[in-house]
């Protein structure tokens, strides 16, 4: 079996796992649906961001409202294409009114995302906001460390503002998509080590 379909096959049985387990029961009840993640299981790149909002809720698919439309843009100016990352959330049921995530809710599902990353084994993981950065590491300000690779307990993590919040944010806009050109430069840096 080749390698993209049987990792494939391990990450639809997380989903599944995710489902029976009853991973956060309050969420289940209110979300649509589970929103386990979308692309390649055999990326390169696996971007997480923070929980589905209201689009993704609708869709089953993580970044596919206006900060996904923005993540996609992104992509393209360094050539890729969702097909080719695999893209993901922390917590994998919409919040009610898109609150932030609780950190137990956060808690309860990083087991299944540590499980996610085990499968693919990117070369890297791109954090997108500050929960996703500190789900990892705990101790990073994202204002202080994003566009900067880091490595932590054998990968590496690349912290970049998440795009909902940069969206409408001239400033930090711009910052996230020269963050964001970077990562070619990241991964050429790595597999040549
Ligand atoms: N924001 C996120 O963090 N994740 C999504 O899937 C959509 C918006």
């Amino acid at each position: 079996m080749n390698d993209a379909l049987s990792k494939q096959r391990q990450l639809d049985d997380f989903k599944a796992k995710i489902i029976a387990d009853r991973v956060t029961p309050d969420l289940a009840v209110t979300a649509t649906q589970l929103v386990f993640g979308d692309g390649n299981p055999d990326a390169e790149v696996v971007f997480i961001g923070e929980a589905p909002g209201k689009n993704e809720d609708l869709q089953g698919k993580p970044f596919v409202g206006a900060a996904g439309k923005f993540l996609n843009d992104m992509l393209e100016m360094i050539s890729l294409k969702r097909e080719d990352v695999y893209i993901t959330n922390i917590v994998k049921y919409r919040p009610p009114d898109n609150r932030d995530p609780l950190p137990e809710e956060k808690q309860a599902f990083l087991p299944y995302l540590e499980s996610q990353l085990e499968v693919i084994q990117p070369i890297i993981v791109v954090t997108l906001g500050r929960h996703s950065l500190n789900c990892f590491l705990p101790d990073l300000q994202i204002s202080k460390v994003h566009g900067q690779p880091k490595r932590y307990k054998g990968r590496i993590y690349l912290p970049l503002f998440h795009p909902a919040a940069a969206l409408y944010n001239g400033g930090m806009r711009q910052t996230l998509i020269d963050d964001f050109a970077l990562i070619p430069t990241i991964i050429q840096k790595i597999k040549l080590t």
